[in-house]
């Protein structure tokens, strides 16, 4: 029941064009269904092995969302039913994804994840990264992906600062890439940005998606 009652305390703050992405990563399927059950249908997995054995179990018309750091040899594995892959963070990556796209005759929608974090230990592109990428001929030959947006994560602080000043910077990374590259493509719109503890701040700043775990289904061990 209790995620029932923390999945609307939460909807009931979402603006109508942030999308709510339940994070259920180590959480049993019987509690994925409970949130299933109470309207929930997007949720976000971070390792491949458990993602692949949820889908198998639960309802199908699930939107599975890869969150986590993807390596390019797993790509394969989930190739044929993920809805968006979050963390694209190198062109070998892009291009993996896009190969095995084909072999499923299917376009993934994915999201170019930037590192605006201090912390070294996340990923993503830089700016400088991104450009190099786009400007490289082989990445218009690219047919089976589609990249819809941005995404990031903010430093792990109480300091509200820091957190606000990194999602406006995720927020000016997603403007340039609008008003350049991406200036045709209607469907770069997303910017995937806000855990548990800072998803408030992360739509003032813009989010148009949340990836919401504790919150929700309660801490993790
Ligand atoms: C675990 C995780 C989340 C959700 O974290 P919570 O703090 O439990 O809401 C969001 N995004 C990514 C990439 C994660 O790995």
């Amino acid at each position: 029941m209790m995620i029932k009652e923390n999945l609307s305390k939460i909807l009931d703050q979402l603006p109508a064009h942030v999308k709510l992405i339940a994070v259920s990563k180590t959480k049993p399927v019987e509690l994925l269904q409970e949130a299933y059950d109470a309207g929930q249908r997007s949720f976000g997995e971070n390792r491949v092995n458990e993602l692949v054995e949820k889908e198998a179990l639960l309802p199908k018309d699930i939107k599975w969302h890869m969150i986590g750091h993807l390596q390019t040899k797993k790509v394969k594995k989930i190739a044929s039913f993920v809805d968006l892959i979050h963390g694209v963070d190198t062109f070998k990556l892009l291009k993996e994804i896009n190969k095995q796209a084909a072999r499923n005759e299917r376009v993934i929608d994915v999201l170019l994840q930037f590192q605006i974090a201090k912390e070294s230990s996340k990923f993503g592109f830089d700016m400088f990264e991104v450009e190099e990428m786009t400007n490289d001929p082989e990445f218009f030959e690219l047919k089976n992906v589609r990249i819809v947006g941005v995404m990031g994560m903010a430093t792990f602080t109480s300091e509200e600062d820091v957190v606000r000043s990194e999602f406006q910077n995720l927020a000016e990374h997603f403007n340039a890439l609008k008003g350049g590259i991406f200036r045709q493509a209607e469907y770069f719109k997303e910017i995937s940005m806000g855990m548990s503890g800072d998803y408030p701040i992360a739509i003032e700043e813009g989010s148009t998606m949340v990836r919401v775990g504790s919150a929700i289904f309660g801490a993790r061990n």
